[in-house]
């Protein structure tokens, strides 16, 4: 009989009218009297099962309609349990449609799963008749034994990510972490191919060991979580149009990220990438927010995560996208992008001007593990001070932008394209980028060492803002009479200060005032190095970041204000500097009637006053306004590793921990994962009494917090306008 005039159906419940009739079984109908019922909208059509001549009216909710091929493999199962089970699977159903003769697999035999090749697939008594079933002629590598087996005994071997003697990452049950090590031998273990690897480190973090791993958790080492996604769709791993995702970001364990279902899109976590026996390309295991999925984090009886009952998921990375709210920042590109054409090898637009990241997108795109800047070897300086400038902060982005000597272009490139794009984009740039502007740097002749030495953060950023990029040094400091530039300015104290628990304002205005300097314009950027003496040694137990650093008092050239009176001050007293009567923060400024009154105290008797700079046609009783700067980072440094802080947002809790190096992966020839952490607990510690805090014990505190003060190295600051936020 030929199936093409035949509809099929698998019973998938009980009709109470029919007890003969049980769910699991095949039947199948007349095409044309299917299609004449259909038109009557009946709810009962009659079907005839397999070796029955008769027909039965079964109630149309009972049916579920099957392709004739998926009857036929249907068929092939022994009990009516089997079949609604395989059906109710699917996936193997869709597998074994795919296989063809020639096709590599594994096969179960005599309940051992085994290597072989499809020879054959029809019928095992060679009747061309679909009602039969379909079964696969499977020839075991082994001898030269044949075997006929229905589809559920067989695997496609294809799609093995590794062999033997392959490095790989892989993912041990329910940990998040990957691990490392070699493919000894593939065996098969409980019915499942397995990767028997011997591992660079065990779970205790020792050396050696080794473990069985289903092969869908396995993944050829240079593909790590971070890769997966380029390599699924830079090489054509995937086929179809639709496979790019709408951006290349990486996705990577805890990301969230977005799907479309049959429904419309949906949200989830990433609980698990991998691939899947018998699946094309890299697959993820969704924690979907809602219970819209299929499964717990199981899929064909292997638990890969685990997560509430329906919620779980397993898609094609490729079709995942990472989850940024619509006013994302692909959205912000600014529009004279457009207007380049030419794009670069990854088919962006040459010299594409991303811009920072927004606060509130930081916790989509910049939170997480495999996010920031991936350390290597020795990299944190550079690692934190890249991140510091350019992850939140516009304010040196003339650097990315301005026109660069011909030798120096391709270190510009590197900057912009390989690490400030996808650091704004995707919230990550793995190490091999930072690593080529290291090596650029080092064989522009500039410093021998850039790619193996430990440097300070201030030595590279003096380097490419100065000597490679030319840029116009921010920091113009005048100190009697003349002008210097600098791009960082290292804080000075001299012996006579008497500061326990300082914050930045205290620091620099000691230092200022100590070294008789003044600001001659509002800098854009201020990249304070706090006093300590190398790495080693802290002048002080906690410093206090300030988050808004009051530079009116430290300007040579801008209106002060009288500190008695709060009008235009025309005279500074430096001694009245040190003067315990006043404030502890700022210069000290005054008008000439309050400038007399003060003077007139017996120990202020002896004073030298300096003139202040007065603007012309300035209302004497009018308060001049306040030049003020935002922290936006925070550099720190414990036992000669740098790590950042970032104050992305205007909150006070709006604090993220950076550490490029704060997880490994593997021994030597391991990788470090870098990981960005929200941090708002540290706003207690900046919004505590100073006297509290000064008491407190380094011990007592908590760690990001403790860092924060007590490891200060470099406090970043900008000018409010050119923030991103207020
Ligand atoms: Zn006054
Ligand atoms: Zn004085």
């Amino acid at each position: 009989m030929d199936p093409k005039q035949y509809i099929f159906f698998i019973i998938t419940e009980r009709d109470e009218m029919i007890p003969l009739l049980h769910p699991g079984q095949i039947c199948y109908s007349k095409e044309d009297q299917y299609i004449r019922k259909a038109e009557q909208d009946c709810t009962v059509l009659p079907v005839r099962w397999l070796g029955s001549a008769r027909e039965y009216d079964v109630q149309v909710v009972c049916l579920h309609q099957l392709p004739p091929l998926y009857a036929a493999l249907l068929q092939a199962l022994d009990t009516e349990e089997e079949r609604l089970d395989a059906f109710l699977e699917k996936s193997a159903l869709e597998t074994a449609a795919a296989l063809k003769e020639g096709c590599p697999v594994y096969v179960k035999n005599m309940e051992k799963w085994r290597l072989g090749v499809v020879r054959n697939i029809g019928n095992r008594d060679n009747r061309n008749d679909c009602f039969y079933g379909t079964f696969f002629k499977i020839e075991l590598q082994t001898g030269s034994e044949e075997v006929w087996v229905p589809f559920t005994c067989v695997k496609p071997a294809s799609e093995a990510p590794v062999q033997a003697g392959d490095r790989v990452v892989f993912f041990p049950d329910n940990e998040k972490h990957a691990r490392r090590g070699m493919v000894m031998d593939l065996q098969e273990e409980n019915g499942q191919p397995v990767a028997y690897i011997s591992t660079d480190m065990n779970e205790q973090g020792e050396k050696g060991g080794a473990v069985t791993v289903p092969l869908g958790f396995v993944l050829k080492e240079e593909i790590h979580p971070s890769d997966v996604e380029s390599m699924d769709t830079g090489i054509g791993m995937d086929t179809g149009a639709d496979t790019g995702p709408a951006n290349s970001c990486p996705i990577s364990l805890d990301s969230r990220v977005r799907v479309q279902l049959g429904k419309g899109p949906a949200q989830g976590t990433v609980r698990w990438i991998g691939r899947l026996p018998g699946q094309k390309g890299t697959k993820v295991g969704l924690e979907l927010d809602q219970k819209i999925g299929v499964s717990d984090g199981m899929l064909s009886g292997v638990r890969y995560f685990q997560c509430p009952p329906k919620q779980g998921l397993f898609v094609k990375m490729s079709s995942c996208s990472l989850d940024i709210p619509d006013s994302g920042i692909r959205d912000k590109v600014p529009a004279y992008t457009t207007k380049q054409t030419t794009l670069d090898c990854d088919g962006r637009p040459e010299g594409e001007n991303v811009p920072p990241i927004n606060s509130e997108d930081v916790k989509w795109l910049l939170v997480g593990r495999m996010k920031g800047i991936q350390g290597h070897c020795n990299s944190c300086y550079m690692d934190a001070a890249l991140f510091s400038l350019f992850s939140c902060s516009s304010v040196l982005d003339s650097l990315l932008f301005k026109p660069a000597e011909p030798k120096d272009k391709p270190i510009q490139r590197t900057l912009l394209r390989d690490i400030v794009n996808p650091l704004r984009r995707e919230g990550y740039v793995e190490a091999s980028s930072v690593m080529r502007l290291r090596k650029q740097l080092q064989e522009s002749g500039y410093c021998a060492t850039f790619t193996t030495d430990e440097k300070d953060p201030e030595e590279f950023l003096s380097l490419i803002m100065n000597k490679i990029l030319s840029l116009e040094p921010p920091i113009k400091l005048c100190s009697r009479g003349s002008v210097q530039s600098s791009f960082c300015y290292q804080i000075f104290l001299d012996k006579t200060h008497d500061l326990i628990l300082p914050t930045v304002q205290q620091l620099i205005e000691q230092s200022f005032h100590s070294g008789h300097l003044k600001l001659a314009e509002v800098p854009s950027c201020l990249i304070l190095q706090m006093p300590r003496f190398g790495k080693a040694f802290k002048m002080f137990q906690k410093i206090i970041p300030s988050l808004e650093l009051d530079i009116t008092g430290l300007l040579s050239e801008g209106p002060q204000q009288c500190l008695m009176c709060g009008g235009l001050a025309s005279e500074e007293c430096v001694e009245c500097f040190k003067d315990s009567a006043f404030s502890r923060n700022g210069f000290k400024y005054f008008c000439q009637t309050c400038s007399v009154q003060v003077h007139s105290h017996p120990s202020r008797r002896s004073h030298i006053l300096s003139p202040s700079f007065v603007p012309e046609g300035w209302p004497q009783a009018m308060a001049p306004p306040r030049d003020k700067m935002e922290l936006f980072a925070v550099l720190c440094i414990d036992t000669s590793h740098y790590v950042s802080f970032l104050k992305y947002g205007p909150g006070t809790n709006d604090w993220a921990f950076f550490d490029s190096m704060s997880d490994r992966v593997g021994d030597v020839d391991g990788y470090n994962i870098p990981e960005v952490r929200l941090c708002p607990e540290v706003a207690k510690y900046l919004e505590m009494p100073v006297t509290e805090l000064a008491h407190l014990q380094p011990r007592d505190m908590e760690e990001v917090g403790k860092r924060l003060l007590c490891d200060a190295y470099m406090c970043l600051y900008q000018s409010p306008s050119a923030s991103l936020y207020h």
